[in-house]
């Protein structure tokens, strides 16, 4: 039996779906995280408390403990773990991707530099501190920009400003989610570049030995203009022309080379404009949230058992995505407040090609909109015979939710 080490974010929705594909493969499973499971006394030997911050440190116990329980693979379930799975991968001489491509891949300005110097088209980009004065930078940018952390996701604390008036306060406000954010240090800098029009999608994908292979691409019907960029509806297949959905993977596959990356999943998202297609970043990781409910290949096969298979060098059976499109929405938080109730759950469900609703804040948790906050409200899927049956199921369901909040 193939045993796999999961590194598990406190803050994750992936836990469910890894630990029940592995359980599916019959892997066993010893899970590393930063905090004492509930119940680690019944998981003696399948448990290690680990720190994701302190890579030498931590990647060290992960070899002592393999050294009794060999380990097939360490595999990162979401973000926070990615570079702290390379490095004991390394150490324990597993195929994974290198720690500087992984590290690169974590830092939106590395990854900027990377894409340039490989010659792919990439914004006027300027790295400043977060304690810096923004005015007398204002009159020297392009407008509209962008300015972002270096290493948040989910869009939290993206903003487009849109003249040098306005800059100083969007800065200000970027600033001040990034220290709200790393209260105990971390990276006290934040990225301004350009703003790409156009279209965007996301590509979910996996590496094999520094080859691409594209595994779904997702339209986002709805437009991303800002100021704020809450992400909404994917839809796979893309009703994107054969043509460019091949420019899209080629073009990833491109970043992939830049970045240094070669083995496991990855999520990146393009924007699309005359220009051609534009990189806006490229995760190291599977797509996040819930949203690979979406993805079944082959005989019913979900995206972290292709992940878990690939990383323990199990057979990766034919995998090609299901015939019938999908699409996830991620809900939007539509004000702040203390939530009380999404009610109207009941009819959502009930409309035609919905095939499943969760919300992910139980009632009293407090609600924070973007660019503040940092999770949704839930996930909704459908699937139907075309990507556009599927978007407008998601579309009337999410019309039959009301979001019900205390002040
Ligand atoms: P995150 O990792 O938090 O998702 P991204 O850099 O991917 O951060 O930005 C989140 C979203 O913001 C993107 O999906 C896109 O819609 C928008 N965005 C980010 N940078 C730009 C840009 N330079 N031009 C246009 N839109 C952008």
């Amino acid at each position: 039996m193939a045993r796999v080490l999961l590194l598990i974010p406190s803050r994750t929705y992936r836990t469910h779906d890894f630990m029940a594909a592995a359980s599916r493969l019959g892997i066993e499973v010893v899970v590393g995280s930063e905090h004492r499971p509930a119940l680690a006394g019944l998981m003696e030997g399948r448990h290690l408390r680990l720190d994701f911050h302190d890579i030498e440190r931590s990647t060290g116990r992960i070899v002592d403990f393999s050294k009794a329980k060999p380990l097939a693979a360490v595999v990162a379930v979401d973000d926070a773990g990615t570079l702290l799975a390379a490095s004991a991968a390394a150490a324990l001489g597993i195929a994974h991707n290198p720690l500087d491509a992984v590290e690169a891949a974590r830092d939106k300005a590395r990854m900027r530099e990377r894409f340039l110097a490989a010659g792919l088209p990439t914004p006027r980009f300027t790295v400043m501190s977060i304690d810096a004065d923004p005015a007398p930078v204002a009159p020297t940018l392009r407008y509209p920009s962008v300015v972002k952390p270096l290493d948040l996701s989910g869009s939290q604390g993206v903003i487009r400003a849109d003249s040098a008036t306005v800059f100083p306060s969007v800065f200000r406000r970027v600033a001040a989610i990034i220290a709200g954010c790393s209260p105990n240090g971390g990276r006290r800098s934040l990225l301004v570049e350009d703003f790409i029009d156009g279209e965007e999608v996301a590509i979910e994908a996996l590496l094999r030995r520094g080859e691409l292979e594209v595994l779904a691409i997702f339209d986002k019907p709805d437009p991303l203009n800002g100021p704020f960029f809450e992400e909404t509806i994917y839809v796979t297949p893309s009703r994107l022309p054969d043509a460019t959905q091949t420019l899209v993977a080629q073009t990833t596959a491109r970043a992939t080379r830049a970045l240094g990356l070669t083995d496991g999943p990855i999520h990146a998202e393009l924007r699309l404009n005359s220009d051609g297609p534009w990189v806006l970043e490229v995760a190291a990781r599977s797509i996040g949230g819930l949203c690979s409910r979406t993805l079944r290949f082959g005989s019913g096969i979900s995206l972290e058992e292709l992940i878990l298979r690939h990383a323990a060098g199990l057979p990766v059976p034919e995998h090609d995505r299901e015939r019938r499109a999908a699409g996830v929405m991620m809900l939007p938080i539509p004000q702040a407040g203390v939530l009380r109730e999404v009610a109207g759950q009941t009819e959502a469900r009930r409309v035609f090609r919905i095939d499943g609703l969760v919300i992910t804040i139980p009632p009293g948790e407090p609600l924070i909109p973007l660019p503040e906050g940092d999770r949704y409200l839930g996930f909704m899927f459908a699937r139907g015979p075309s990507p556009a049956s599927v978007e407008k199921a998601l579309r009337q369901a999410h019309a039959q939710l009301r979001v019900l909040t205390d002040a």
